[in-house]
């Protein structure tokens, strides 16, 4: 193992799992050894991905499903780390939940719901922060710092207190209540700033450039949140005994767990675990839908979102930095993508809990609303399976379901 410097500093060696070989610049393909990149790339600025030599990985069905269901890590052959040595709260081997009153209304064969809320802070950004928490110590960080809608900046500072860690979490005064009181029961530094996410980063990157140690947790800036994500579509497959769904519909903002998604996907066909990839929907508020609108538009790269406004805070991203790879998904595996408004999406959120039980937060309630908007518009066959990523727990934005019933004077 190499020592090796970054900004001056030296670098623990990285304890790094067999068949992971680097980072990937997704734009001009220059490769890094794990050590060196950290980022974004030193060449373009490109997003680094993880990359592996699949031929050197030897999984198949039977070994995967001999483990207990227990946690992200039991893919360890397919991560960067191992999971002796990661930062861990046993985050994922989340439930996938049957929903046939829902199957019945919407007309699909099955309707399921990966129930992310389960996760220790309640949302999948637990997935994105054990790995990135991990490299951060693996990279001999003290302090790591991100800009958030909310419920990244929780999970952070919960993994980061974990690890002994400082965190720095810049928030948007929207971001809710119980995110902003989370990251400081969890020990972590907390400012909050400006109306919307925008603001947050422009302060972010202001600290950043005032604290050149400080190790950054942002989404796609680091290179391990999408790859902490991508294990909810393994265990996807996997719940239903390698069959592949049909539509996978997700609530996309920066659209970080759907790459990460499609990326397992493409893994799993080139391991020849699977043949079929499943088709992936991008669902988003309508107040701020700039994937929605590169789709129809047929273009490659999303144009900024002037005014965004929604009620969905973890969606409400004008901006995102991804969107080539996020059209590259939904295109390359014949999905779609859908937008509907405030009302319909936590008019959604309240049907689901009411005909299903499930407690869906309004950011995510916006993919079951736009699987429900997908299916009348004859998107899907009346035997086809769809699942709904519920993102996180609707008990953290309790108060906003509960207003939305009182407007209607209940
Ligand atoms: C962050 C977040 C999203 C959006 O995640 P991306 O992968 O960045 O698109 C969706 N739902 C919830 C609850 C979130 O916190
Ligand atoms: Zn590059």
């Amino acid at each position: 193992m190499r020592a090796v410097y970054v900004v001056g500093r030296r670098l623990a060696d990285m304890e790094t799992t067999e068949a992971f070989e680097g980072l990937s610049c997704r734009d001009c393909g220059e490769f890094y050894d794990p050590e060196t990149g950290t980022h974004r790339c030193g060449e373009c600025e490109g997003i680094l991905d993880p990359a592996y030599e699949y031929d050197e990985i030897d999984v198949d069905r039977e070994t995967v499903a001999a483990r207990p269901f227990d946690s992200m890590w039991r893919y360890a052959e397919l991560l960067p780390f191992r999971r002796e040595g990661a930062v861990t709260m046993d985050e994922g081997a989340t439930p996938t939940i049957d929903c046939p009153s829902l199957a019945g209304e919407v007309g699909v064969g099955e309707f399921l719901i990966k129930d992310e809320g389960r996760n220790p802070t309640g949302t999948f950004k637990d997935r994105g922060a054990s790995m990135a928490v991990t490299a951060a110590v693996q990279h001999g960080a003290t302090d790591v710092a991100l800009p958030s809608a909310g419920n990244a900046g929780q999970a952070a500072a919960a993994y980061a207190g974990r690890a002994g860690l400082a965190s720095h979490v810049y928030l948007p005064a929207r971001a809710g209540f119980t995110t902003k009181a989370m990251v400081n029961v969890h020990g972590g530094d907390l400012t909050v700033s400006g109306g919307r996410i925008g603001d947050a980063a422009a302060a972010y990157g202001d600290a950043m450039d005032e604290h050149e140690d400080w190790y950054s947790l942002s989404s796609l800036v680091t290179p391990y949140r999408h790859e902490g994500k991508k294990t909810m579509l393994y265990e996807l497959v996997e719940q239903r005994e390698w069959d592949v769904p049909d539509a996978i519909v997700y609530p996309t903002g920066g659209g970080v767990g759907l790459a990460g998604m499609y990326k397992a996907a493409l893994e799993l066909r080139e391991l020849g675990l699977i043949d079929e990839l499943p088709s992936f929907y991008a669902a988003q508020a309508t107040g701020c839908a700039p994937i929605v609108e590169a789709f129809e538009a047929g273009r490659e790269v999303h144009e900024p979102v002037e005014h965004p406004d929604t009620i969905c805070g973890g969606i409400e991203i004008p901006d995102p930095g991804g969107s080539q790879w996020i059209l590259e998904a939904l295109r390359e595996t014949d999905g779609g993508a859908v937008a509907t408004d405030d009302e319909e999406i936590l008019d959604a959120a309240i049907a689901v809990a009411q005909s299903e039980g499930l407690e869906m937060a309004p950011t995510c309630a916006a993919a079951a609303s736009g699987a429900w908007a997908l299916a009348d518009a004859g998107e899907f066959d009346d035997d086809e399976t769809v699942v709904v990523v519920n993102t996180g727990a609707g008990n953290k934005e309790a108060d906003v379901l509960r207003s939305h019933l009182m407007s209607q004077g209940v």
